[in-house]
């Protein structure tokens, strides 16, 4: 057995990270400030949007974007059950409701057919998301959303490319800067868009809905007031954090790199273990994975997900649960009124999906560890 507990995740943080992040502590300007601009310029160039803004969050984007559609009682929006619970809080609070599809049993990714069939004259948006790194079929979800807007739902896919174009492009989309995703700013979120007057309101509405009214400036000749325009929240980011993550981006192509060379090794020696069984990839189209997770399905039946990851625990093994399903949880069944049932592959997934460790700085011994100990509990 393993001497030391080997982690589901690390965050990759280097000595360069560090100095990064100690020359703002020494600067004199800690919140945000030039370290965001050039977090939100490095995201630009990185995945082609026109423009990036730096938020303290994901989930605050998502906040900020349902509030500047103004989407509210009576909307619907269409996203996965099966990801993190921020996109289907949000839709919840802003009073909208929130319309789950299914995902492909295999991917894990929601499908342009699962898409069309929750859509209704109520459809407001469309959120897919881009599980553990793999792209969704954009092309197809495009074509069946028609006018509806698709943003997309990137925590999982800096670095995910679709078709040969990073995802995103055309879309708007949100990415997560949380301490696991494969580039990290503590926490943090990055709203990307090409439509100017959106990323206008989001960037209004992150400080308190505050601007400078160009009129004052260009026609009174006098310092112009920073003033409301409309009451707005405080989703900005701590240039403390945007240097850690401008840091980690100028080295995302080799952390997502490493993360690819250890998921294929996983792969390989997974292949020909009875009971459990890696996600597929997406066919049809060609990709660029992040591997932002690698997760297998326990599908033995003489042991349950959650006695398998404890089993692994106690060889110290960690691993990670993303996600249990959404609409299962006790408030979507509750409050809610949703259902074990309405959707087959999620719920199948929910019950099954354990997140192996993977992060850069793991070698590729610990992955055969981590196979050793996956045959071994299995075996047993
Ligand atoms: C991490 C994550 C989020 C939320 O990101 P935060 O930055 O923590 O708000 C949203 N969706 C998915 C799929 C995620 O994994």
């Amino acid at each position: 057995m393993r001497q030391d507990f080997l982690p589901f995740t690390r965050p990759a943080i280097t000595e360069s990270d560090i100095h990064a992040v100690v020359d703002v502590l020494r600067s004199g300007w800690i919140t945000n400030g030039p370290k965001n601009q050039e977090l939100e310029q490095g995201i630009c160039e990185l995945t082609g949007s026109k423009y990036a803004i730096a938020l303290s969050s994901a989930t605050a984007g998502m906040h900020l974007l349902l509030k500047a559609m103004k989407i509210g009682p009576g909307d619907e929006v269409i996203t996965p059950s099966m990801t993190w619970v921020s996109m289907v809080n949000m839709i919840v609070l802003a009073g909208a409701t929130p319309v789950f599809c299914d995902v492909d049993k295999d991917t894990m990714l929601v499908t342009p057919e699962s898409v069309k069939q929750a859509i209704t004259p109520r459809t407001r948006l469309i959120v897919p998301v881009h599980f553990a790194g793999a792209p969704c079929d954009l092309d197809g979800i495009r074509a069946v959303a028609g006018a509806i807007p698709v943003v997309e739902d990137a925590a999982h896919a800096l670095g995910t490319y679709y078709k040969g174009r990073h995802v995103g492009q055309g879309n708007s989309a949100i990415y997560s800067l949380h301490a696991i995703k494969n580039v990290t700013a503590g926490e943090g979120g990055i709203f990307c868009t090409d439509d100017k007057e959106l990323a206008d309101e989001i960037r209004l509405m992150k400080f308190h809905g505050i601007k400078v009214d160009a009129f004052d400036r260009e026609n009174r000749g006098r310092a112009p007031q920073a003033e409301v325009f409309e009451p707005g929240f405080k989703y900005n980011l701590t240039d403390m954090q945007a240097a850690l993550a401008a840091s980690q981006l100028q080295r995302v192509v080799n952390i997502n790199r490493k993360r690819q060379e250890l998921a294929m090794r996983y792969r390989e020696l997974l292949a020909d273990v009875p009971g459990v069984q890696p996600l597929s990839d997406p066919a049809g189209y060609g990709f660029t994975h992040a591997w932002h997770l690698f997760i297998v399905r326990v599908t033995a039946d003489d042991i349950t997900r959650d006695v398998f990851m404890s089993e692994l625990k106690k060889r110290n093994i960690g691993t990670g649960l993303h996600f249990r399903c959404a609409h299962l949880q006790r408030y979507y069944r509750e409050v809610m009124g949703f259902k074990a049932g309405m959707l087959p592959n999620t719920e199948f997934n929910s019950d099954r999906i354990c997140s192996l460790p993977l992060f850069p700085d793991m070698k590729r011994e610990d992955v055969d560890d981590v196979a050793a100990v996956i045959r071994e509990v299995l075996a047993h």
